[in-house]
């Protein structure tokens, strides 16, 4: 054939091509593209019926012949294709069993186009619109049945499991069109193959079988709106989120706008979109983001208002819509803050209040710990004199006079009793007696060196514990606060001469560690306060203002 016969198939078949990839790059759902793909497969075959009678060369017919074979084997694939997808049978789509179904339709498919020794077809009276089929074509329609029952079993299994009424309703309706197309196929074959020979051909079976199949995929389609399920279902997301959504062109026209943002912005598709319209005041902020808005356009610009019409805190968020690094548009969202934005207020209102409680929550704590402090002190203290209460002393000495055996460290003990106090207060009177106890004790702690421990043990009596000290330094220590009293002068309130008094003192040295152990700490103790009372009483019998010393 001469090569400008050529140029018009070649041309078709280029846009067939393009039809093709426009088809399958397209944004639609695989369910849209497996349909029309099956339509496209199902308009082939009356097609070729058609070829194959108003072609007179039998090179065409055969073509034609071929090609509606090849054609219903896709045909029916294609068919397995939507029964799963329509009636929701997913499991069905494993590499695995479409592989099961596509290799034996790929292989007739094979055997149909190269038609080996006739074995598909042979001519009658030199052409193909009368033909004789071979056993290619008894595999092509075993392969086409197999098709048929699969689907069957697909549509049994979506029927008895428990899929949404809508699929089921669906998956009917594919029923009633596979059984239309069988029946006639199974018509087309009785009457023009087996029948051949005792009847006339009579067209069209076939196809009529197709087309009733296709007006009940169409009625199902429509019906249900299959293919505008997803689409309905964005356009529902969209109109019942909270946020306000605007999608703009790259005009700044509004293409789409979400009920949220009606409350706020009454625009409808095709109007022009201004910013500027919707920032309150010439803020700086506003000014920026407009800024931003206008001379960035394929940036991210983000705002929060405050609408006071409205009482509400608006966060504006404009995005570009980018395709191949191309903006096409904008999509601008609207979220009301102002629930956050109580939130946060109120959040901070608590944090400051927790904050005030806890700063006075810290003041008391300081308060009790000083009161704290302050009743530990009472505790220990004599409340006269501000030395140690007796108490204390006896605590203290309790684990001191343990751990000195134990290291055969020695100390010692004093006790000391003002003379004759009783003509002190007799004298000068009680408050004159307590202000010379005070003055006693305050040159006791003068002499005293900082490791002794001075406690008022009972009314003008004191006891001293001199820890690390052997009798001979005790003794200095003694002699010496002896004569810091005798010495002393007390100027006392409401007494016209200074007051002096002597002391007596028992003074018990610690460091025989020989004698055995003791029962325990308060008993040896008791036995020790025992000792140095009873040298005491020595040294008032020996004539007061002295130190009688013992050993312990
Ligand atoms: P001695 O030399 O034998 O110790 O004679 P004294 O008078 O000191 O002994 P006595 O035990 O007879 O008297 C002690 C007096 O101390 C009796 C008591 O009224 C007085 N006294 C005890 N505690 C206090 C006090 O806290 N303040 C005053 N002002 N007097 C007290
Ligand atoms: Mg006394
Ligand atoms: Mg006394």
């Amino acid at each position: 054939m001469a090569l400008e016969s050529w140029i018009d198939l070649i041309l078709c078949f280029i846009l067939f091509l393009l039809f093709v990839y426009i088809f399958a790059s397209v944004t639609i759902t695989n369910l849209h593209k497996v349909y029309l793909a099956f339509h496209f497969s199902m308009m082939i075959w009356p097609y070729c019926q058609f070829a194959i009678r108003s072609a007179q060369d039998p090179i065409y017919q055969l073509f034609y012949v071929k090609l509606a074979f090849v054609d219903a084997s896709l045909l029916t694939a294609g068919w397995i294709f939507f029964t799963i997808l329509i009636s929701g049978q997913s499991q069905f789509l494993k590499r695995k069993i479409l592989m099961l179904l596509f290799i034996p339709a790929i292989i007739s498919s094979l055997g149909v186009v190269l038609n080996p020794n006739g074995w598909f077809v042979l001519p009658v009276n030199g052409g193909y619109v009368e033909r004789i089929y071979g056993p290619i074509f008894w595999i092509n329609i075993s392969i086409l049945v197999i098709h048929a029952i699969v689907s069957l079993y697909i549509i049994y299994v979506a029927l008895v499991s428990d899929q949404a009424p809508r699929i089921k309703h669906q998956v009917m309706y594919m029923l009633k069109g596979i059984l239309a197309v069988t029946v006639f196929l199974m018509l087309d074959i009785f009457l023009n193959v087996v029948l051949d020979d005792y009847l006339p051909v009579i067209p069209g079976f076939t196809s009529l079988g197709i087309v009733i199949s296709a007006i009940f995929f169409v009625i199902t389609i429509h019906q249900d709106k299959v293919f505008d399920i997803v689409t309905i279902a964005h356009q529902d997301i969209i109109d019942t989120l909270e946020y306000g959504i605007l999608v703009l062109d790259d005009h700044e026209k509004v293409v789409e706008i979400n009920q949220a943002l009606h409350p706020l912005l009454l625009m409808e598709a095709g109007d022009l979109f201004d910013m500027s319209g919707i920032l309150p005041g010439s803020t700086v902020e506003n000014a920026n983001f407009l800024l931003r808005y206008r001379e960035c356009p394929d940036e991210v610009a983000e705002i929060e208002l405050w609408q006071p019409d409205v009482q509400l805190y608006i966060h504006i968020h404009a995005a570009p819509i980018m395709v191949n690094a191309v903006r096409v548009g904008r999509i601008i969202t609207f979220q009301d803050m102002s629930e956050l934005r109580r939130l946060i207020e109120e959040t901070n209102h608590q944090n400051s209040i927790l904050q005030e409680r806890n700063e006075s929550l810290i003041k008391v704590q300081e308060e009790l710990f000083q009161t704290n402090r302050k009743l530990t002190k009472m505790a220990i203290t004599d409340s006269l004199t501000g030395c140690y209460n007796r108490h204390y002393l006896t605590q203290q000495l309790e684990s001191e006079v343990t751990k000195n055996r134990e290291y055969r460290a020695p100390s010692t003990l004093i006790l000391i009793d003002i003379d004759f106090f009783k003509a002190v207060n007799d004298r000068y009177g009680h408050l004159a007696g307590d202000a010379v106890i005070c003055g006693t004790v305050e040159i006791l702690q003068q002499t005293l060196r900082q490791d002794d421990i001075l406690a008022r043990y009972g009314g003008e009596e004191f006891i001293i514990y001199l820890p690390d000290t052997d009798e001979s330094q005790a003794l200095l220590l003694a002699e010496q606060l002896k004569a810091n009293i005798e010495f002393n002068k007390m100027s006392i309130e409401n007494v016209d001469q200074p007051v002096s008094v002597t002391i007596s003192m028992g003074l018990l040295s610690i460091n025989d560690f020989t004698a055995r152990q003791p029962r325990d700490a308060a008993a040896y103790l008791s036995d020790l306060f025992k000792s140095v009372d009873e040298a005491l009483y020595e040294a008032k019998d020996q004539g007061r203002n002295r130190i009688v010393s013992i050993r312990g």
